[in-house]
């Protein structure tokens, strides 16, 4: 039996109608997945992870609509890698202003850093080209702590 849409949190759903995104079953099983595991997945593991809960075999174009919904609504984040390779991310605090996210290359589980130091930064950077700053990306990678001390509970399925 597919989970009840109802464990989605209501902030994901309420984010998703204001912006005029239809909750359909498979954006709702994405989100109660990625709530439940908050861990970066490539949209491969996505399908796989969707086809189980829904019993299914859903299209990759249905999937990425599903993403790019989600993505357009802020609530989905893309991990930028080095090797081409795409994962996404769904973020926990989808209404908060302004912050950036650690992701753990071991267990792949994400972080919410709510601080951010790079407004300095930015302001150092603007005077010195005499330009304005829009805006900034930063990914902070690593190793939790819960890897480092090797006792991370292991992903169910890679
Ligand atoms: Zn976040
Ligand atoms: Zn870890
Ligand atoms: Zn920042």
């Amino acid at each position: 039996m597919p989970e009840k849409p109802t464990q989605v949190p209501g902030e994901y759903l309420e984010l998703l109608r204001k912006n005029g995104g239809r909750v359909t079953p498979i954006v709702s099983a994405l989100l109660q997945r990625l709530h439940k595991s908050k861990r970066v997945y490539t949209p491969e593991q996505i399908k796989d992870e969707l086809d189980t809960t829904l019993h299914c075999d859903i299209g990759f174009p249905t999937i990425y609509r599903a993403i790019d919904r989600l993505l357009r609504c802020r609530l989905l984040y893309r991990m930028h890698r080095g090797d081409g390779q795409t994962m996404f991310f769904l973020c926990c605090h989808p209404e908060d202003e302004h912050h950036h996210h650690f992701i753990c290359t071991v267990c792949k589980r994400v972080f919410e850093i709510e601080m951010c130091m790079a407004h300095q930064y930015e302001s150092h950077v603007a005077k010195y080209l005499g330009a304005t700053i829009t805006r900034h990306i930063i990914q902070l990678e690593g190793m939790c702590k819960d890897c480092l001390s090797d006792n991370v509970p292991k992903r169910r399925k890679q």
